[in-house]
């Protein structure tokens, strides 16, 4: 089955911009990504950055926190009064409490102080303003052992104060220790007697705030185990883990990144818009191009007149096809319209394209669903159905043409009649070529066109045998035209009455030809078809009057065909031949066919009215083969009719003929046309005719047609 017409399938510039569309959607999203993508990095890393920042901050507290209390150990332990208080065998209880016990609560910068003797035994201790009673270090925790480790490994002269952290049985502390001595000069040697002051400050909540404030840390707080939020470890001088330090990031990159979206998703905006209006540009340029690409397609694909599929489009029907599916059988139609020339030539050509319209429009109405038809020019169109039912369907739908046409088809005012040849070819596009498939339907139609129009012809290999003889014949004639090779023979017409020669039907012959002799009947109807009849025809008036111009007594009749006389110039051309011959007008008689002055009664009306102004004589010839009626034929005002010898021929042994000839003299006689009996072969034939009423008889029984010396022989012979 036929799709539709495939050249409506080729991709076009719409597809293009359906594929700028989408890569726009995707540079769009691309972008937008990157942005934020970018943003996102930049985010996380100042985030990194400030959380690095932060733990160094935090350590830096930390360390800070040891060396105040390393400060305090130093300001408090080097120092003559504490000296005096410590170096004896009994300290100064109360001093010692109204000194260091009593900070506490005063000042808040230690929560333990603390007296160690050599043996690092708790001499006195004051936690939190409490007495503390013990003597052990077991309160300090390993922490501190470390410290004391790294005070007992010191070299001597060394300032041996040490500041560390340590985990006591309160929780985890700042802790610092140092030798009491004089500003000057060491601690007074009684023995090896030491006294150390040992400084705690334990960890809470409000130390580590006032902390994160100084050093800008959020929430800083302590932990046994990591939290979630950032944190540092907290490790013990012993190096054990004691905890961990948190803090709340102030991801300063998200807040960034926050403070941008606004812009960013000004700029996101403005990039997708620019980007789009692209699109819609590139698109409506697309867009226009697309549709200009198809206009000019379907333009160049369409007839202007008719607004069917042209030629081309249907051989490129074809040709889809044939890359789709070789095997499938493909039918051609081929429609050419009889007369259409004439409607041209008597109407001119606004009515011609108006009748093309008209047909066009109920040959489409006629073309099966999967069909397509095209008009191939001039008045030729053809349809092209492929499948299994193509030939069925071919079939049918030419018979249908036909019978459509049967109808006049009316026009405004006008009603033409117009008929047309059909011819049909199939095939697959395997056995041959598309063109092949259109050459051979219009060798069946051109036959139905030499076989008497309207009808319908399947091409067989024969017709193109036909059709190929036709045209060497049609060379020939072309050339023997060149070279002379035609002759004129005449046939007297003699008076019925009387039986002396009246005049002479000149009839051509073909003598020159190479390839022998062929009879006119056989070539008449190629030299009308190929336009060549026009050249034969005036070769044959102007020979013929030439000829016959000496013969002062005698008529000359000359047969003219269909096409001569749908000449325009046809008239001038007559009158140009008597001119140049000085024959005169008044001596010529033409004979033309039924068949002409049929299908075209206007033109050929006032080209007999023409004729007979020049003074010429126009006879009906072959009367009684074609279908009219003499009442129909008298409109033409014909000077003769001629009986044809089909008919004439029967008189003496057919009954029913001889009335109808009768019959027929008696009506033309009544209507003052003369009459011409052809085709006499025998005296009883000829007696017949004479009594019925003829004027003048023609036949072998006077005389075969005979070349123009022969005539004058003749012609002497019966003078002399
Ligand atoms: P047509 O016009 O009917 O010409 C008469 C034909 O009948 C001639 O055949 C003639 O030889 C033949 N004929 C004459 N008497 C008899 C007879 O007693 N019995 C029989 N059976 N036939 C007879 P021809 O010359 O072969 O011409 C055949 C046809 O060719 C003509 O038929 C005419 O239609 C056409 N033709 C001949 N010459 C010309 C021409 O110069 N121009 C045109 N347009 N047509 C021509
Ligand atoms: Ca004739
Ligand atoms: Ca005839």
């Amino acid at each position: 089955m036929f799709k539709p017409l495939s050249w409506r399938n080729i991709p076009t510039a719409k597809t293009l911009s359906v594929m700028i569309f989408i890569a726009g959607i995707g540079l769009i999203v691309s972008v937008v990504a990157l942005l934020y993508l970018s943003l996102h990095l930049v985010s996380s890393k100042t985030n990194e950055i400030d959380e690095h920042r932060s733990a160094l901050s935090v350590q830096g507290a930390i360390q800070t926190s040891v060396n105040r209390v390393w400060s305090l150990v130093i300001d408090n332990a080097v120092w003559d009064d504490a000296v005096r208080e410590v170096y004896r065998p009994q300290l100064n209880t109360a001093w010692l409490y109204n000194t260091w016990g009593a900070g506490y609560k005063i000042n808040n910068l230690y929560d333990g102080t603390f007296i160690l003797d050599e043996r690092y035994s708790v001499l006195w201790g004051a936690f939190r303003s409490e007495p503390f009673n013990e003597h052990n270090l077991d309160f300090f925790g390993a922490g501190f052992r470390a410290l004391i480790n790294q005070h007992l490994h010191a070299l001597p002269g060394e300032q041996n104060i040490y500041a560390g952290i340590t985990r006591t049985r309160h929780g985890v502390a700042f802790i610092g220790i140092g030798l009491i001595r004089p500003v000057v000069g060491s601690p007074p040697a009684e023995g090896n007697m030491r006294r150390y002051l040992v400084i705690t400050r334990h960890i809470d909540t409000q130390n580590l705030k006032a902390l994160g404030d100084t050093f800008q840390i959020d929430n800083l707080r302590f932990s046994l185990n990591r939290t979630n939020d950032s944190s540092v470890p907290l490790k013990s001088s012993a190096g054990d883990l004691l905890g961990y330090l948190s803090w709340e990031p102030q991801l300063p990159g998200v807040k960034a990144a926050h403070a941008a979206a606004w812009e960013i998703r000004q700029i996101t905006a403005l990039v997708a818009s620019l980007i789009l209006l692209f699109i819609m540009l590139s698109s409506a340029g697309l867009y226009k191009l697309a549709k200009g690409e198809k206009l000019a397609r379907s333009t160049a694909m369409t007839d202007w007149l008719s607004r069917l599929p042209n030629r081309r489009a249907l051989l490129a029907q074809l040709e889809a096809l044939s890359l789709e599916d070789p095997n499938e059988a493909i039918c051609v139609v081929f429609i050419d319209l009889d007369g259409f020339k004439d409607v041209n030539d008597i109407y001119g050509h606004n009515v011609g394209d108006r009748l093309i319209v008209e047909i066009a429009k109920s040959l489409r109405d006629k073309v099966p669903p999967s069909g397509m038809l095209a008009r191939m020019g001039g008045d030729e169109f053809a349809m092209m159905i492929g499948g299994s039912q193509a030939s069925e369907m071919a079939s049918r739908f030419a018979e249908q043409v036909l019978a459509g046409l049967n109808l006049p088809v009316r026009l405004g005012e006008r009603t033409i009649y117009i008929g047309a040849s059909i011819g049909i070819a199939s095939g697959t596009l395997l056995e041959c070529t598309s063109t092949e498939l259109f050459r051979r339907a219009d060798i069946a139609m051109y036959h139905s066109k030499m076989n008497g129009k309207g009808q319908v012809t399947h091409y067989d290999a024969e017709l193109n045998s036909a059709r190929e003889r036709q045209l060497t014949i049609e060379n020939e004639i072309r050339s023997g035209l060149m070279r002379n090779e035609f002759d004129v023979w005449y046939q007297p017409i003699v008076d019925a009455r009387s039986q002396q020669m009246a005049g002479v039907e000149a009839l051509v012959r073909w003598p020159g030809r190479p390839a022998g002799a062929l009879p006119p009947d056989n070539f008449i109807p190629i030299a009308e078809s190929s336009g060549l009849i026009h050249a034969l025809g005036q070769f044959v008036l102007r020979r013929a009057c030439m000829d016959l111009q000496p013969f002062s007594d005698l008529k000359l009749s000359v047969n003219i065909s269909p096409a001569q006389f749908r000449d325009p110039e046809f008239e001038n051309k007559v009158a140009g031949v008597l001119r140049d011959s000085h024959f005169p007008a008044q001596r010529l008689q033409l004979e033309v066919t039924e068949t002409y002055v049929l299908e075209n009664p206007e033109r050929a009306c006032a080209a007999i009215r023409n004729l007979k102004a020049l003074g010429t004589a126009i006879a009906l010839d072959d009367f009684g083969t074609g279908y009219s009626s003499i009442g129909y034929l008298r409109r033409f005002n014909f000077d003769t009719i001629k009986i044809d010898k089909s008919l004439a021929g029967l008189v003496d042994n057919d009954e029913q003929a001889a009335a109808l000839v009768g019959g027929t003299i008696r009506i033309a006689s009544a209507l003052g046309m003369a009459v011409i009996a052809e085709g006499v072969e025998n005296e009883k034939q000829m007696k017949l005719l004479r009594l019925a009423g003829c004027d003048r008889l023609q036949g072998f029984f006077f005389s075969a047609p005979m070349p123009i010396d022969a005539l004058r022989q003749h012609r002497q012979r019966r003078q002399g």
